[in-house]
């Protein structure tokens, strides 16, 4: 199943290129405050799922070109983010470790957005803002101190992401944080629809150019072991998400732009880039530049 959420907070389910409004099927209040109705509804699917088919069944189609698609799951608990998982990208970065001895870091979830919706760039000047493309793994059971061996247990699905990140060498968190630095979607395409995530073409293009193109089979740290590894340190919970890492290919954005990525079975998404207004901070208050080391 493709689930998605699109306009004020509904969920849909996308089947080619329509999506039929299954909001009430699964008992999401489009008005509700903290919007966790899509965090509740993965915790509940498998009990859902007939239900959600059913109502999907009897709705009318709707194009998806006429709804906004919002992020999938805008209030998870944590969205989980691995740095330097791909040989050839810490290379081009200079880095000496990678995402096996170095751990993880955390994305807020305010910096989620979805396919329908822009990238906002911050006012700092002399800065670039690069994306990075990625895999998303979207939790479906809470759970702790997951074997490896055990990790498809937990998954609920897959989805596009782009790791959006001001360069420099100042805290990673504050770098990768901004509003509408965190896209994901177009949808969630459950697990049970992706036959081998360890073998998931992934391509992005800036307005037609093609900057990243990597396959997940060449993931430093592998989905087990990041499923592992996560869970060993905190609780994961149903709707959190887990930013796998990005290839080589990274690069600078800039406004009027569009960002494409596509990842087999995750579908694709074509993200306008913009200028914002404020987001200026002494952080940031130094040029920098990134130098690649390929
Ligand atoms: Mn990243």
């Amino acid at each position: 199943m493709k689930l998605a959420r699109f306009d004020k907070d509904r969920i849909g389910v996308v089947v080619d290129s329509n999506i039929f409004d299954v909001t009430d099927a699964a008992g999401v209040d489009p008005m509700e405050w903290p919007p966790v109705g899509a965090t509740r509804l993965i915790a509940d699917f498998e009990k859902m799922r007939p239900a959600l088919e059913r109502a999907a069944a009897e709705a009318a189609p709707i194009p998806l070109s006429q709804v906004i698609l919002r992020t999938p799951v805008p209030w998870p608990n944590k969205v989980v983010a691995f740095p330097v998982n791909y040989h050839a990208h810490g290379a081009e970065m200079g880095a000496g470790y990678r995402a096996t001895n170095q751990g993880f870091f955390l994305k807020p979830n305010s910096s989620l957005s979805g396919a329908g919706e822009p990238v906002v760039l911050p006012e700092t000047p002399g800065r670039e803002v690069h994306h990075e493309s990625e895999l998303a793994i979207v939790i479906g059971k809470t759970c702790r101190n997951v074997a490896a061996e055990d990790w498809q247990d937990y998954v609920f699905g897959y989805s596009c992401l782009l790791d959006m990140v001001v360069r420099g060498r100042e805290e990673r968190v504050a770098r990768k944080a901004y509003d509408t630095f965190c896209p994901v979607g177009p949808w969630i395409t459950t697990a049970d629809e992706v036959p081998d995530p360890s073998n998931l073409r992934m391509q992005l293009w800036v307005d037609g150019e093609l900057r990243q193109d990597a396959n997940t089979r060449d993931l430093v740290l592998n989905i087990p072991g990041m499923i592992a590894m996560a869970s060993a340190v905190m609780t994961l919970y149903p709707g959190d998400i887990i930013a796998t890492g990005t290839p080589e290919g990274v690069g600078p954005v800039k406004p009027g732009q569009t960002i494409r990525i596509t990842i087999d079975h995750c579908g694709e998404m074509n993200v306008p880039v913009i200028q914002g207004q404020g987001g200026s901070t002494e952080i940031f208050k130094d040029p920098y530049q990134l130098v690649k080391k390929t």
